[in-house]
């Protein structure tokens, strides 16, 4: 086995446990985030098994798709949206975790009008509140989701945040229970969501006792990043 497909295995397992040892049920699944990594090591991880990854950049993404359009690859945009990068991510991405303003979905769902398959979709939150993060603020998150999920040709699946950084797993935990919160809110005024996306290598077991349905997972799969 090579490295990769070892990690990868020790990934799922963990995955597992840390269902276990949380009590809880619900599927997990593994997003492979593969930015800076070569198009060669997302061929090894999908050699292992792999079908879902995770990239930041357009325009390293499809470069790295040119390579691979041989494999049957689940590709998700996660990363900063610029309105000018909308009809190209439409185009090229089954799934946009990091939908984080009504005109960026207003625009993806433009550019995905002639392809039949909506395209699938996460609002992301700013669960620290901070005006720097990207986000959609929670007093804001009920009136923009009801404006995405008219949309068309996107799909609302969940909702997606990246906490911010902490060493300290109670904290970690604090934000992933807001995040829970909300998704539960929105379940509760009736809006058919399956995808909670938060959890990354360091906290992942965390997430996942908050309810994460994808795990997005860089560098405890690929190795450490050269950028
Ligand atoms: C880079 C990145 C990840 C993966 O981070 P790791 O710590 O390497 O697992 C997950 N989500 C987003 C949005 C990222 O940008």
């Amino acid at each position: 086995m090579t490295s990769i497909s070892k990690r990868l295995q020790a990934i799922l397992s963990s995955i597992e446990s840390a269902k276990q040892h949380a009590h809880v049920d619900q599927t997990v699944q593994l997003l492979a985030v593969s930015k800076a990594q070569a198009a060669a090591a997302i061929r090894e991880a999908y050699a292992a098994g792999q079908r879902q990854f995770g990239e930041n950049y357009l325009q390293e993404a499809l470069d790295k798709q040119a390579q691979l359009s041989d494999l049957a690859i689940l590709w998700h945009f996660i990363g900063p949206i610029q309105s000018n990068k909308t009809q190209s991510i439409a185009q090229h991405f089954d799934w946009v975790h990091s939908v984080d303003r009504l005109k960026i979905a207003q625009r993806l769902n433009d550019a995905r009008a002639n392809i039949s398959t909506p395209l699938q979709v996460c609002v992301q939150i700013n669960i620290s509140n901070e005006a720097s993060k990207s986000g959609v603020l929670v007093a804001d998150l009920q009136a923009t989701v009801a404006a995405i999920a008219k949309l068309p040709h996107l799909q609302l699946r969940g909702l997606m945040a990246i906490p911010a950084p902490s060493q300290d797993l109670s904290v970690l935990r604090q934000q992933f229970k807001q995040v829970r919160q909300c998704y539960d809110n929105l379940l509760a005024l009736g809006y058919q969501l399956d995808t909670l996306s938060i959890g990354m290598s360091d906290d992942y077991a965390v997430a996942i006792e908050q309810g994460a349905t994808i795990v997005r997972i860089g560098s405890a799969l690929f190795g450490a990043r050269a950028k």
